[in-house]
């Protein structure tokens, strides 16, 4: 297997699932089951839902081998009247450092545009935290042959100059069609993706692309994670459905160890 040399990262995105109770319950079973991450170029994160965040956050300070948390959203602004809204300082008072922007989900159910992407990772990197930005086409999107063109607008509308040069930026290319879908992007499709949107960030932006972390996401699971991460520019995985088990969560850490350490 190739190395990996931007390290590897696996993030579990909950969504709407988990409160405080089911939480703890999560980190008893993990506590209880992995002692350790295979390797220390290995990461992983968790993103639970807003009101799990401080128990996530104290847990993780007590599990056996280090976990980021990170916030599944947070609003540019730093207070004021946005009903329903989380900000950075609110994050930080409770730990946390990393905070995700831009999820499908996001985009198709609540509105977030390109340019909100854009405010909110570039405030949250000004505060001090690591972004991890998701990108990605449409089944409809693609089959019209418009994948690429989706995936530069994206980058050109809600990726900027400061973000990208701050070292805070992770990028997670999860096409849409494959999120929650059991339909996973062969590795052929995700290498295919990664490496433009690699190139499109070096063409715009230089070499610091090549020190971007750029995660695929969309029904990865410990059976196929291997063959998405034999791809040269997969560094790692957003993970929703197999993030819910502890164990698949550790199988997931455990197969990369196992096939990259
Ligand atoms: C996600 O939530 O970002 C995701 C990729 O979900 P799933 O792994 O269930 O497809």
């Amino acid at each position: 297997m190739p190395p990996k040399v931007r390290g590897v990262l696996i993030a579990g995105n909950w969504k709407m699932n988990y409160g405080p109770k089911e939480t703890e319950a999560y980190f008893r079973a993990m506590a209880a089951q992995a002692p350790s991450l295979p390797s220390d170029k290995l990461r992983a994160c968790l993103i639970p839902p807003a009101v799990s965040l401080a128990t996530a956050q104290h847990l993780a300070s007590q599990n056996p081998f280090p976990i980021t948390i990170a916030a599944q959203n947070a609003h540019w602004e730093l207070k004021g009247a946005f009903t329903g809204e989380l900000s950075g300082p609110m994050l930080k008072e409770i730990g946390l450092s990393t905070v995700l922007i831009g999820h499908s989900e996001r985009r198709q159910f609540f509105g977030e545009t390109d340019e909100t992407v854009r405010k909110r990772a570039d405030s949250l990197i000004a505060q001090g935290f690591e972004v991890i930005l998701c990108i990605g086409e449409t089944r409809a999107e693609r089959e019209a042959h418009q994948t690429e063109a989706v995936l530069r607008r994206q980058l050109d509308e809600g990726v900027s100059a400061a973000a990208l040069s701050s070292g805070k930026l992770i990028i997670a290319y999860e096409p849409v069609w494959a999120i929650g879908t059991g339909l996973t992007a062969t590795p052929g499709q995700a290498q295919e993706a990664h490496a433009f949107i690699r190139g499109h960030l070096k063409k715009t932006h230089g070499a610091i692309a090549d020190k971007i972390v750029i995660l695929y996401g969309g029904s990865v699971t410990p059976e196929n994670i291997d063959s998405l991460l034999a791809c040269p520019d997969v560094d790692g995985g957003l993970v929703g459905g197999a993030s819910l088990k502890p164990e698949s969560f550790l199988a997931l850490l455990s197969k990369v160890g196992r096939t990259f350490w």
